[in-house]
């Protein structure tokens, strides 16, 4: 078959279906009715609608500067920062909700950049934990941009997502079912290769209004009969991705593991690297001539390691080190860096964790904490509005028990997390 001949895919009625089911799957319908919402835990009215809260008393980390301010004062009005810093240079708001953070640290919502958010428990996890904004890595029915819709709602209910619809991959499998225009390629012998099959998924997810695409040029690691260093795209083939995604004005994430692999996709102009755990010195450099981002995903392959199957134990524990040294040899070549912990599938791994990998892989701790603050937030293009708490930012914070400069695991379990000015 010919998958030119099919019609563009723009037909409204099947937009809404195909969003409407997301929604049903992803479990965020429900989430919206008022009686669920306050079982979920969601804040009261007053807080939905984003009234005055002051954090105050606590030690702030600004991630831009490194600067430390002790006895700071957070002030949020409508969601938004509408100032922070020392206490004699806020002016406080009477009758403001205020939250006592005295013998706390005071930081900015913390980004994961890679994460597939699958229902609304999930989204609420990954707010709860500090991960107040996020990027999708795909999901198989389009749950993503059900949440990223959820979280425009009731921000307390989800990070801030931006979505990446489904995977562009040779084997659709139940992803096919996710969208009438989808069904035909079913047909194709050998899966999504042709430069057309290529171009139509990724035209479908553009039609279906996601804000990334993502594929893949090597198999999977978390599969024990997969070879992940077994490469599935051509250069050729990454290049088709990459400018049907361009044309909709969208970048695309590539889950890679050989280095061949994160070479081709990295000079067929992908905007970020996923997993990359055998990224070479190469690669590496074109990454930063570039501006390539890595979004290692250390804490997606310590899960492998503790994984019961003893092929992906064996090579979670293998690859680790391997992508720990990746990741501190594209911080000193100065690859620009994001965190990400890859959680899915209903365990939504702390982004925390991931700083903490980051720590460990040699970063100091305020570039662990930049990952998942201005770097990452740089790469979701949210540079003016998150990763820092200034005038003007989004009103998302993550209060920590302890100094996160002094260790970073304090993050890993946030106090306290307040998200568009509501406290959780
Ligand atoms: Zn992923």
């Amino acid at each position: 078959m010919c998958v030119e001949d099919a019609p563009p895919p723009s037909s409204r009625m099947t937009r809404r279906g195909v969003l409407a089911a997301a929604a049903a799957l992803a479990g965020t319908t429900a989430a919206l009715t008022p009686a669920s919402a306050a079982s979920a835990g969601a804040p009261s009215r007053r807080g939905a609608t984003g009234a005055d809260l002051v954090v105050e008393g606590g030690t702030l980390l600004d991630p831009a500067t490194g600067e430390v301010t002790e006895d700071a004062v957070v002030v949020i009005e409508n969601g938004v920062v509408r100032a922070a810093g020392a206490r004699r240079d806020v002016a406080v708001p009477q009758g403001a909700e205020v939250v006592d953070a005295h013998g706390k640290w005071i930081l900015p919502g913390l980004v994961d950049a890679h994460i597939h958010l699958n229902t609304a428990t999930e989204a609420r996890d990954a707010v709860r934990q500090g991960a107040t904004s996020a990027r999708s890595g795909s999901t198989n029915f389009y749950q993503d941009i059900a949440v990223r819709e959820l979280a425009r709602q009731a921000p307390a209910l989800a990070p801030r997502l931006e979505a990446a619809g489904v995977f562009v991959t040779p084997d659709l499998g139940d992803t096919i079912l996710a969208d009438p225009d989808l069904t035909e390629l079913a047909r194709l012998e050998g899966g999504v290769r042709s430069a057309e099959a290529l171009r139509r998924v990724v035209e479908v997810n553009l039609a279906r209004g996601v804000d990334w695409v993502k594929t893949r040029v090597n198999e999977r690691a978390g599969l024990p009969e997969q070879d992940p260093l077994a490469q599935v795209y051509s250069y050729g083939q990454l290049r088709e991705i990459v400018t049907a995604a361009r044309r909709g004005g969208k970048g695309v994430l590539c889950h890679s593991y050989a280095e061949q692999g994160c070479h081709d996709a990295v000079t067929a102009g992908i905007r970020s690297l996923e997993h990359g755990v055998f990224v070479g010195e190469r690669t590496l450099v074109e990454m930063r001539r570039r501006g390539t981002y890595f979004t290692p995903t250390l804490s997606a392959i310590a899960g492998l390691a503790e994984s019961s199957d003893p092929v992906l134990a064996e090579r979670g524990r293998t690859y680790l080190p391997v992508l720990k040294q990746a990741v501190l040899a594209a911080h000193e070549r100065g690859v620009p860096l994001a965190a990400g912990t890859d959680s899915s599938g209903g365990k939504v791994k702390p982004i925390g964790r991931e700083i903490e990998l980051m720590h460990s892989a040699g970063l100091s701790s305020l570039d662990a904490i930049r990952t998942a603050t201005t770097g990452a937030a740089r790469l979701l293009g949210l540079e003016r509005t998150v990763g820092r708490l200034a005038r003007g930012f989004a009103g998302d914070v993550v209060i920590a028990d302890g100094d996160p400069l002094a260790d970073v695991t304090v993050l890993k379990r946030p106090a306290r997390v307040v998200r568009a000015g509501v406290a959780l």
